[in-house]
């Protein structure tokens, strides 16, 4: 139980004293040794959370609910869109097989602060590795299956893993794409060589395992069970790399204890959700969507967690929502318009236990938002969130008793606990600008930038002058605290809710001997919310027909289908500012 009854009380309570504040919510996990302080500045400049404190996280998501009776309760519930198999693992047989699956991992070598890298689409096994990897105290690095072979190459040589976890294949839609070519070209093309990998088998494609590089999964699993081993509060839970504003990856370094405290705060504040309630993430487990709502807080919350492989239409949300009694769904703006599109209708009695839905990841249009909340007859509400922060960062509370204020619930909210928005307009006096948040940020955001084997301070999201982190998202906040989401100030473009950065892009088109110089520009799409467009200057013109074919291909092969890159237009100059700068706005609007 909460002890505000209001938003006022919640936001005062954590800004008036911070410390007391988030021990008090520290309360929520079972540590080995309890810490003494919340916040501690680090000598780079960054901030630990709970330092002094010991856990683990995976006997707080697993092992503490079957000692505390939940054993026989479901812990996961796994649905393939693909292959239509549904799977239900309770609490006791999760227990079972992270520990033994950790036991294999620890027989390969891998002990605390080792990588694992994970490249595997979302299934059981997946969130299996990761449980595993944080028992033993190893670091998970998980890699969206959809990748291409040289973003695999390139994670692996970013995190030097000791092991990579792989499944035989994955689907797109329910096509069966076979992992064999692009884990054998990742592994030729990456500099650092993993002791070995370990392969999830999959009836509808095995993989031929290689012979002193390969183990099966489920012969690991086997191994006698380990116990977990505690870990210190900042020490890296996992790392998860994302894009934007450099054209580079980075890789996100998540810590154990602020991560375990923040999660299990906003199960009960932001979801209103408590033990033994459902919560459904249609997120895939290689987004943070999936780290953080799909596997962590709902299990560290004793709940039920719902995951599903591929885009579930409206029908299989409405059947796995009223088979395991779902309270919560989470799910983006596309989402909702394939269920707009396949004219799906969930109102009525046929989801008792559903309370509402929540959307995240992209812009969500008011009208979208009200078709939503005549189909599911339900509050449905946004949320802001980035991977950085690992939860939101603005939300709607639902754990408060008082009520949310309608005119704001098509919005993305005010602000979560230790979170201090400013904005800092371009051009002074202007209400709107990039939306700035007061150090320190909150537990469960990230601990740094994992750079060179070693966790580094995150210098590219600090703000001249120091003291405020850059989200790089562009807002304004009106008087009630509302934050008001305009967009991205830099390259970030969200297909289908799925972070890419069009400079990642640009630099894969660039490489093409037919290129003279190219932009991307994300425009708006009716369904997947945001796609790229190319702007080429080819190298000779006119340019040859199939040019864009093999430009867009390229994308694909380098990248991943998923980005889809399709119109490829090309131009004879893009325009530029007069100090040389590509206009890119210009190009998004023409
Ligand atoms: P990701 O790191 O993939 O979660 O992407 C984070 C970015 O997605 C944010 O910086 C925003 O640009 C965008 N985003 C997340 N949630 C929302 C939302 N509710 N409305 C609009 N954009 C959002």
């Amino acid at each position: 139980m909460l002890p505000w009854t209001t938003y006022d009380a919640m936001r005062h309570a954590a800004s008036a004293d911070p410390e007391g504040f988030w021990l008090e919510a520290a309360r929520r996990i079972a540590w080995e040794q309890a810490p003494v302080a919340a916040c501690r500045p680090r000598a780079d400049g960054w901030h630990d959370w709970f330092a002094g404190g010991t856990l683990n996280s995976c006997h707080n998501a697993v092992d503490r609910h079957v000692a505390a009776g939940r054993g026989e309760q479901p812990a996961l519930i796994w649905h393939s869109c693909a292959t239509q198999e549904t799977r239900s693992l309770s609490y006791a047989a999760l227990q079972r097989r992270v520990a033994g699956f950790a036991g294999g991992l620890r027989a390969l070598g891998v002990g605390k602060g080792d990588r694992v890298l994970i490249a595997a689409p979302c299934m059981v096994e997946t969130a299996i590795a990761m449980l595993a990897c944080a028992r033993l105290g190893a670091v998970h690095v998980v890699v969206f299956a959809g990748y291409a072979a040289a973003e695999l190459a390139r994670r692996i040589d970013d995190v030097t893993p000791k092991i990579v976890v792989a499944a035989s294949c994955s689907f797109q839609g329910r096509t069966v794409v076979p992992a064999q070519a692009t884990l054998d070209e990742a592994l030729a093309g990456a500099v650092h060589v993993p002791d070995g990998c370990v392969i999830v088998q999959r009836a509808s494609c095995p993989m031929r395992m290689v012979a002193g590089r390969d183990h099966d999964f489920h012969v690991l699993e086997r191994y006698p069970p380990v116990a977990p081993v505690p870990v210190r509060a900042e020490d890296p839970l996992y790392v998860l790399h994302t894009s934007g504003t450099t054209g580079t990856p980075k890789g996100i370094v998540r810590d154990n204890g602020g991560h375990a405290v923040a999660l299990s705060l906003s199960m009960e504040l932001i979801y209103g959700c408590g033990p033994g309630d459902c919560f459904f993430t249609t997120s895939d487990l290689g987004w943070v969507v999936g780290h953080s709502y799909g596997v962590y807080a709902p299990l560290l919350g004793g709940g039920t967690s719902v995951i599903v492989e591929g885009c579930p239409s409206g029908s299989v949300i409405e059947r796995l929502c009223a088979t395991h009694d779902v309270k919560c769904l989470f799910t983006t703006p596309t989402q909702l318009r394939v269920m707009r599109q396949g004219g799906v209708d969930l109102s009525g009695s046929r989801l008792p236990a559903l309370k509402r839905v929540f959307v995240a990841g992209e812009y969500a249009d008011p009208t979208l938002l009200d078709w939503a909340r005549a189909c599911f007859d339900r509050p449905v509400v946004n949320h802001w969130w980035q991977t950085e922060t690992g939860w939101s960062i603005t939300a709607h509370f639902f754990g408060l008793p008082e009520a949310e204020p309608a005119a704001i619930l098509n919005d993305i909210g005010r602000p979560a606990p230790g979170f201090s928005p400013v904005v800092r307009p371009a051009v002074a006096g202007e209400t709107s600008g990039e939306i700035l948040l007061a150090l320190p940020l909150p537990p469960g955001c990230l601990a740094g930038i994992w750079k060179a084997g070693a966790l580094r301070p995150p210098t590219t999201y600090l703000a001249e002058g120091g003291g405020c982190y850059r989200t790089f998202d562009e807002g304004l906040i009106t008087d009630d605290r509302a934050v008001h989401m305009l967009g991205r100030s830099d390259d970030v473009i969200k297909v289908a809710g799925r972070r890419v950065s069009g400079v990642q892009i640009e630099k894969i088109i660039a490489g093409h001997e037919k290129v003279h110089a190219c932009a991307v520009v994300a425009v708006s799409d009716g369904l997947r919310g945001q796609r790229p467009v190319a702007y080429v200057v080819p190298a000779s013109w006119p340019a040859q027909p199939g040019w864009a074919a093999e430009i867009a291909e390229r994308v694909a092969c380098g990248l991943g289908r998923w980005v889809g890159l399709k119109e490829v237009l090309f131009v004879r100059q893009l325009p530029t500012t007069v100090s040389g700068k590509i206009m890119r706005r210009t190009l998004a609007t023409a």
